[in-house]
């Protein structure tokens, strides 16, 4: 366990989780509402890491837990934590797409769209599908929760935090803002060192990629100029709006340098010099997707 304090009252839990992501970071508010910014996957070590570190601090139990969003590493633990007397905040699409994915809705989605419109050949889908199935271990779905409506300023500790809306990522993934000092809890939205892979959803009925709803927060964030940003995975970094610059450029980049194959599969493959993995593919066909739609617009 990792704990460091990062402002007066406020600290950054570091833990190792074994779902193939780096550590994550979670963001512990000490005060008169005792809040935590994630919460890692669903596994005793998590939890009592979690326990461990408030009884560190000195906190007696945590009130809110906030997330940014609902992705396995991120709110996993949030039931165990609501069962000690926490109330779960998550923004609405995200509250959905984890209904749908603990429904087993979002896996038929994936499979229809990797299959028939990104041509994934069936022997691969399936390794793919089995891998995101066995995250379904790792998480639970909390018996209830509070939709935070965006820009609402939400009290955390002695401070308090401004809910910002910044999906891409997923589709309700949330930033929190520390107004007095500046400081932006980021989770998935800005990460020091890579681009986090635009996330797929429906919007009508049709699937959409998350890239171009990425790219318009990004702007929007920028705007707001935050001193200093706190990532849920690596370290914080100064100056969050070059960070956002330095993406948008590499995206650029990216799309300059990508030559479209008859699939998205095929330039997921390339990707990897032609080599499947469930994971790092999985990743790379959200990449793909992202980058045709963004040159299909210009
Ligand atoms: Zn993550």
């Amino acid at each position: 366990m990792n704990l460091k304090e990062i402002a007066p009252d406020i600290y950054c839990l570091r833990m190792p989780i074994d779902v193939g992501e780096p550590d994550i970071n979670m963001y512990i508010f000490d005060g008169e509402v005792p809040t935590i910014i994630d919460v890692g996957i669903n596994t005793p070590e998590i939890y009592e890491g979690i326990q461990k570190a408030l009884k560190e601090i000195g906190i007696k139990g945590i009130k809110q837990v906030l997330l940014t969003h609902w992705h396995v590493d991120h709110g996993g633990c949030a039931e165990r934590l609501r069962q000690d007397g926490a109330e779960i905040f998550i923004g609405k699409k995200d509250y959905e797409e984890w209904v749908s994915f603990i429904e087993g809705e979002s896996f038929e989605v994936f499979e229809k769209l990797a299959g028939k419109v990104w041509g994934v050949p069936d022997k691969e889908l399936a390794a793919i599908m089995k891998y995101n199935k066995k995250l379904l271990y790792v998480t639970e779905l909390p018996k209830k929760v509070q939709i935070i409506p965006i820009g609402a300023t939400i009290k955390a500790g002695n401070t308090s935090l401004r809910a910002l809306y910044t999906p891409g990522h997923t589709s309700g993934h949330m930033s929190f803002l520390e107004e007095e000092k500046s400081l932006l809890f980021s989770g998935d939205f800005l990460l020091p060192e890579i681009i986090p892979y635009p996330g797929a959803w429906l919007e009508n009925d049709q699937v959409v990629s998350g890239l171009p709803s990425f790219l318009e927060a990004l702007n929007r964030i920028e705007m707001l100029e935050p001193k200093e940003y706190f990532p849920a995975h690596g370290r914080s970094r100064r100056s969050p709006a070059s960070r956002s610059q330095e993406m948008k450029n590499q995206i650029q980049r990216q799309i300059q340098n990508f030559t479209p194959r008859s699939t998205v599969y095929e330039g997921a493959l390339e990707m990897s010099k032609g080599e499947f993995h469930p994971v790092i593919t999985f990743v790379n066909l959200h990449y793909v997707y992202g980058w045709q739609t963004l040159m299909a617009h210009v």
